[in-house]
């Protein structure tokens, strides 16, 4: 078994960070829900798409270590690690943001990896970690990676008609946005991906 584990909105969790962000920034009532969802939907509404844009790379950039994991995300790739079964990071993402300060977004997303133990102290070594620069190549990753399963927070990419066939599709659902699919094992918490694939009963 070998489980590819998505990176953005899978790994990391971005709903408290783009709510802090945006309210420093003056952009956001205090009250709206920390969530990612409602702080991008709120600065569309308000014609403010530009500062979301920009925000973004703040966020994935330069306060990318403020972010937290997903609960239970780091005690399922402590037991994975644990119980020798092998997990990879793969990630899509732009190397700079669309707009803003040049960040280096894959440079600190493997700073978040060490920083939050992923890296050594969890099993997973640099060179599990693969952040690539499109879709296309994110796909092939998974498959030359050979992953069995793949964890990801989104529906349309588990359904790329080049996603490797061999390749268990997880879709990672915590807000619960998404009905039930013969295509994919949804869970809504990473305690459900655990029972799901690590508990061998
Ligand atoms: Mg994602």
């Amino acid at each position: 078994m070998i489980i590819g584990v998505d990176f953005d909105n899978t790994l990391v969790c971005y709903d408290q960070l783009f709510h802090k962000v945006a309210l420093e920034q003056g952009l956001i009532p205090a009250d709206l829900p920390q969530n990612k969802s409602e702080v991008r939907n709120y600065l569309r509404k308000i014609g403010r798409e530009d500062d979301w844009t920009e925000m973004q790379g703040v966020v994935y950039g330069a306060r990318l270590n403020e972010a937290e994991a997903f609960p239970g995300a780091r005690q399922f790739l402590r037991l994975a690690s644990a119980i020798g079964t092998e997990v990879r990071i793969v990630s899509h993402k732009t190397r700079q943001p669309y707009r803003g300060e040049p960040y280096d977004l894959h440079a600190a997303a493997r700073g978040w990896l060490k920083r939050y133990c992923v890296i050594s102290s969890m099993g997973l070594k640099e060179e599990d970690a693969f952040f690539e620069l499109t879709k296309a190549d994110k796909l092939a990753r998974i498959g030359a990676c050979g992953c069995t399963h793949f964890i990801d927070d989104l529906p349309e990419f588990l359904a790329e008609p080049d996603f490797p066939s061999t390749t268990r599709k997880v879709l990672f659902d915590p807000n619960e946005l998404y009905p039930d699919s013969a295509d994919y094992l949804r869970c809504t918490s990473w305690e459900k991906i655990r029972e799901s694939l690590l508990d061998l009963k």
